[in-house]
């Protein structure tokens, strides 16, 4: 079934609900290896991005992605708002022109965002970064969203033995092993709400 401007827009709903109920949890994450301001970032941005969403309708999914991206921008501070921007800019762009993506469509929107992370953020697989669960997911996404989700889950799993080489993070150095990465959680928790939100009746 193709990813309608609706489908899209549930899903940033979605997304603002999944973040404020996993706010602490997102929290505590940071809390072990940064500044404990994961969770609230991420709330805060998406509950912005979806009170922008539900004010000035976008017109088509290229201008909702964008939209999400240019509020997370904005209201989010620290690494993983203008990162998660830049995966929305990108697939804004990837989605140009299109009323409806095919399952093709996204997987190729996807794989634009997760280049403009890296383009921006320069993490690599095994830095104990987003990058751990969203790289997973892309790999797994041709076999649908609950296999990249599971692969996502896999990937943030994976995170917990890893030393961070990048973000705040990695300031803690061989300490930043056995506790698992906020961002990927995050990331984690994206995927699988597309893949809860869009699933067939
Ligand atoms: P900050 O670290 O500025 O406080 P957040 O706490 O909101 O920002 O986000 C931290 C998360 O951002 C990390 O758990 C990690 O997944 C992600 N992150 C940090 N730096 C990078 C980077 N260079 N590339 C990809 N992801 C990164
Ligand atoms: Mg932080």
């Amino acid at each position: 079934m193709p990813v309608s401007k609706e489908d899209v827009l549930a899903w940033f709903d979605a997304l603002a609900g999944v973040y404020t109920a996993n706010q602490e949890r997102l929290t505590a994450l940071d809390a072990a290896i940064g500044d404990a301001d994961h969770g609230s970032n991420m709330q805060r941005g998406f509950a912005a991005v979806q009170t922008e969403l539900s004010t000035n309708v976008p017109a088509d999914i290229r201008s909702a992605l964008h939209t999400a991206a240019m509020v997370l921008i904005k209201t989010v501070g620290g690494a993983s708002g203008p990162l998660y921007g830049t995966f929305f800019l990108r697939a804004a762009a990837a989605c140009a022109g299109k009323a409806a993506l095919e399952p093709a469509d996204f997987v190729a929107a996807f794989k634009a965002g997760i280049e403009g992370i890296q383009q921006r953020g320069k993490a690599e697989p095994g830095d104990k970064t987003m990058i751990d669960a969203l790289l997973p997911a892309l790999a797994a996404m041709p076999g649908g969203l609950d296999a990249a989700t599971a692969a996502a889950e896999s990937g943030m799993l994976a995170t917990i033995p890893m030393q961070a080489r990048k973000g705040r993070a990695s300031y803690l150095g061989p300490r930043s092993v056995g506790h698992q990465d906020p961002g990927a959680t995050s990331s984690w928790l994206l995927v699988k709400t597309a893949a809860e939100t869009w699933r067939s009746p």
